[in-house]
């Protein structure tokens, strides 16, 4: 459907993208490229050093040092094995000071590239990470620039390569929330399918319930994007397909491949909008409860959006985001849909082809459902919602999604 006009828009992506199996090969000379942009007068000789955020699987790791090698360029790595919370931050800044790091590479997960991105910022922009968060923190502006952070995803979900926040996780608060800030899109993401192939079917599958998320959400959100829209309306149909078979076979090149675009583009799609209810409930989900990002979503997206559409219909039923759903419905599954109701449905249908785990698998239970709803509706994905949900909406939503 043609949006009715063009609105004012801007659309920021990161500084150069590298898409295709077999791209990683390519990060010693990219990276080697950026490096000297920014050490001219270094001196002949002069050895860039990056620190390398990842989950430390060394296998996977081989193509990426091998081609940083061949460049000259040395590295300092920093492991993360979790979500990253606000004291991973700290560890992995401290190690970037000391080893005098100009530039952060992550290669990972959300996980490893958030942290790579919020260590960039932090290296150039002095205090604790704290000050600068959202919700809980400080929320002060990280006004200096980045340093060049590079993004590899090795997950297909989070488009975190393509976004300018990073989320870490407050133990004391027991929320998720983002540091954000226009520098810190990667200036450089190299998105190779192939580096996917690993992943388990049940990551697969709930991170790429994530990336479907994030194709949704932009469409209907409060802040819309002509441009952002276009990038969704390709990517959506793409999703169902490919995720169902990456999870049979995860050496399916054209399905990550088009698990690897879908990610980016929700990336690029979430940078550029807003996001919503699904959004806001699994940050403060995440921040309380052993749940993984991906698998929050996944439970979240279906009861979310039907409450969406539930609320419009009786709230604002001239809204045009109604129709916006329908369409969405029809992108998602595939045939032709007249209603906004089919959404919902659609959605369910492939939460149980792909297995998706509710979410008391993660023991969450109802006690916890009140106060989540209180944080959930604090949220800033949650300002992005294409209606205001009560706070009963929100704890119906959570019962469905358990
Ligand atoms: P993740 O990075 O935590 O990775 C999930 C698991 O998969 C980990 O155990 C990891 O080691 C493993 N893994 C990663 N790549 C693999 C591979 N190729 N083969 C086998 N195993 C692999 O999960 P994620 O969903 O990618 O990232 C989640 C994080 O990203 C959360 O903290 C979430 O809040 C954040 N996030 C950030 C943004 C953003 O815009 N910055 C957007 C959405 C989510």
């Amino acid at each position: 459907m043609r949006s009715p006009f063009v609105r004012r828009f801007e659309f920021a992506v990161p500084g150069r993208i590298i898409f295709g199996p077999g791209s990683v090969a390519e990060a010693g000379p990219a990276v080697l490229a950026l490096a000297s942009k920014r050490g001219e007068g270094a001196g002949l000789g002069h050895k860039p050093r990056l620190l390398l955020v990842s989950g430390g699987n060394e296998v996977r790791l081989a193509s990426l040092v091998a081609s940083l090698d061949a460049a000259g360029i040395e590295h300092i790595s920093f492991e993360i094995r979790r979500e990253p919370r606000f004291e991973d931050a700290r560890a992995a800044l401290e190690l970037a000071r000391l080893s005098d790091c100009e530039l952060v590479l992550g290669f990972g997960g959300g996980s490893a590239l958030d942290l790579a991105k919020a260590v960039a910022s932090l290296l150039a922009n002095p205090g604790d990470p704290l000050d600068y968060a959202e919700v809980i923190g400080g929320g002060k502006a990280l006004a200096e620039p980045s340093l060049p952070c590079i993004a590899v995803p090795t997950t297909a979900g989070t488009g975190s390569e393509a976004t300018r926040n990073a989320v870490l996780s407050s133990s004391e608060k027991g929320v998720k929330v983002s540091l954000r800030s226009p520098t810190m899109l990667p200036r450089l993401a190299i998105v190779d399918p192939e580096l996917a192939y690993s992943l388990p079917p049940r990551v697969t599958a709930e991170t790429g319930m994530d990336a479907l998320t994030q194709l949704l959400e932009p469409m209907v959100c409060s802040s819309p994007n002509t441009l952002v829209d276009a990038l969704c309306r390709e990517a959506l149909p793409l999703v169902a397909p490919a995720l169902l078979r990456a999870c049979r076979n995860g050496n399916d090149a054209e399905a990550r491949s088009d698990m690897a675009y879908a990610s980016l583009s929700g990336g690029m799609a979430l940078a550029n909008a807003r996001l919503g209810a699904v959004h806001g409930i699994a940050g403060p989900l995440g921040g309380a409860f052993p749940i993984p990002h991906g698998a929050a979503c996944a439970a979240l997206l279906a009861p979310t959006c039907e409450a969406n559409v539930a609320a419009l219909r009786s709230r604002a039923p001239e809204s045009p985001v109604l129709a916006r759903y329908a369409e969405i419905a029809a992108l998602v599954g595939g045939g032709p849909s007249l209603r906004a109701e089919d959404l919902a449905p659609a959605l369910r249908d492939l939460a149980s082809r792909l297995e998706i785990r509710p979410l008391r698998a993660f023991g969450i239970s109802e006690s916890a459902f009140p106060g989540l709803a209180v944080k959930a509706a604090a949220s800033s994905s949650m300002k992005g919602n294409p209606i205001a949900l009560l706070p009963l909406e929100i704890e119906a939503i959570l019962e469905k999604a358990t």
